[in-house]
């Protein structure tokens, strides 16, 4: 549940001006330079869609799951992979996911954090690996917005060192029992399906680890919510599952193939993170470049104070410089798919998918707490979104792994780029 709406004290005069249909025309007045005429219409289909048929029924004292149906309709929940009829039209892959990302961004922070994990963080894999038909069911179910789904791999004592983790699972025959208490699930406890890794030898986790999804109805599973109370429409939990018996139709990665396909989704969830950093950028950007053109101190705009227009062209140019790099994944991205067995691509992409994720998340930041002093009191409140999108950068810079796990990986390739000469 989340906080009844407060009283609007933003003048009736900007608050005419900053709609999200406004935001987006300014949007797209940067961004359209950037991307192909398949892209431009793709992008002004969506953002009709939101200011049409999602801002309407955004309800800020719910949370974000009512939603995914609406975007289910228009297959908005996600454009990486080519479900349904996407791939006649051509209009899918990570630019594709990326511009969602940041239109849904836009118009409602929260939702596209909980979109992301059910559409491309559970989705992918599920649309990669999932051949049968009782599974192909659970990504129809997903990607329709329909039921909702969640990845768990983050557990009490393991993190960052994700790859050594605790979660047992064990190969009965005819089922696999799985032993493990997950946590900082996103969407988690309201989640129909779980994608779950797990081990059977700690000892020897990469040759050993599995990925299943575990069913919302299986006995042994157990949810709880955390007490995250930055984005308090997205539930996210501590996820239990106790002697759990995982049908073999429910394995995406068998013995060591979870491992593998852990770390190829890796980075298709950094890139995904990244078109919604941007549209949280964006968002606060555009809302702060409208606001301080409108408000009026000392009698004049302040926006014509160099102490405030000088630091926001900074920020543009920042951000500017950002979305083109971001935009980039997406080739990056097609490049790893075409060459899956080029070992150089798939670590240069690693990489760069990481260097990325990190600046973006970290700009997203840096522009939402900036722009929020620049503009003052009014970006504090929940008449405009700029305080929803601050915090929902704040989760960005961790989520997909830590800023300093995605230098450490950026690192690695520095050093194997040198370690030649030395
Ligand atoms: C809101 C939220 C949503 C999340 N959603 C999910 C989800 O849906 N599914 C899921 O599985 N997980 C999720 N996570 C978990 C997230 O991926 C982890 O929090 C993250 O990987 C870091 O793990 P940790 O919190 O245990 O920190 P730790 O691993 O304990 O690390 C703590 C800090 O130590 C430093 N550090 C650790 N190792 C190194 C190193 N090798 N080099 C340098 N510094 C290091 C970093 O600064 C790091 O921030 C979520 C987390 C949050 C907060």
């Amino acid at each position: 549940m989340g906080m009844k709406k407060g009283v609007t004290i933003l003048s009736d005069k900007i608050r005419e001006k900053i709609t999200t249909q406004n935001i987006y025309r300014v949007f797209n007045d940067f961004i359209f330079p950037m991307i192909s005429a398949e892209e431009r219409e793709f992008l002004r289909e969506v953002e009709d869609y939101m200011v049409k048929q999602i801002e309407p029924k955004i309800d800020l004292s719910n949370d974000v799951y009512g939603l995914f149906k609406i975007l289910g309709k228009k297959n908005y929940v996600q454009r990486l992979n080519p479900y349904g009829d996407l791939a006649e039209s051509g209009k899918y892959g990570m630019r594709y996911e990326l511009l969602l990302a940041m239109a849904t961004s836009i118009v409602d922070p929260e939702l596209d954090l909980a979109r992301v994990v059910t559409g491309v963080i559970f989705g992918n894999p599920v649309f990669k690996y999932g051949e049968n038909e009782h599974v192909r069911k659970i990504l129809d179910q997903v990607l329709k917005g329909e039921k909702i789904g969640c990845i768990c791999i983050t557990e009490r004592e393991r993190g960052s060192d994700a790859v050594h983790m605790s979660s047992k699972i064990e190969d009965k025959g005819n089922y696999l029992l799985l032993n493990a208490e997950k946590v900082y699930t996103t969407n988690g406890p309201a989640a129909d399906y779980f994608i779950v890794y797990a081990v059977t030898d700690t000892e020897n986790p990469r040759g050993t680890m599995y990925q299943v999804i575990v069913e919302r109805e299986f006995e042994g599973v157990e949810t709880n919510r955390l007490g995250i109370t930055s984005v308090p429409r997205v539930e996210i939990g501590q996820s239990i599952f106790k002697n759990v018996k995982v049908p073999k139709t429910n394995v995406l990665g068998a013995k060591g193939g979870g491992y593998t396909n852990l770390f190829t989704g890796l980075v298709a969830e950094r890139d995904a993170i990244v078109g919604s950093s941007l549209g949280v950028a964006w968002l606060t950007a555009i809302t702060g470049l409208l606001y301080t053109n409108l408000r009026e101190q000392f009698g004049q705009r302040i926006y014509e104070f160099q102490g405030v227009h000088l630091p926001i062209t900074q920020l543009f140019t920042e951000l500017m410089a950002a979305t083109e790099l971001g935009l980039q994944t997406g080739h990056e991205y097609r490049k790893t798919l075409k060459y899956p067995n080029n070992t150089d691509i798939q670590k240069y992409n690693a990489a760069f998918s990481s260097g990325t994720k990190f600046l973006a998340s970290n700009l997203a930041h840096k522009i939402n707490y900036e722009m929020q002093q620049l503009m003052g009191g009014i970006a504090f409140t929940d008449n405009l979104r700029v305080e929803k999108a601050l915090a929902v950068s704040h989760i960005q810079e961790v989520i997909g792994g830590s800023r300093n796990i995605q230098l450490l990986l950026v690192s690695r390739t520095l050093r194997d780029i040198v370690k030649s000469i030395l």
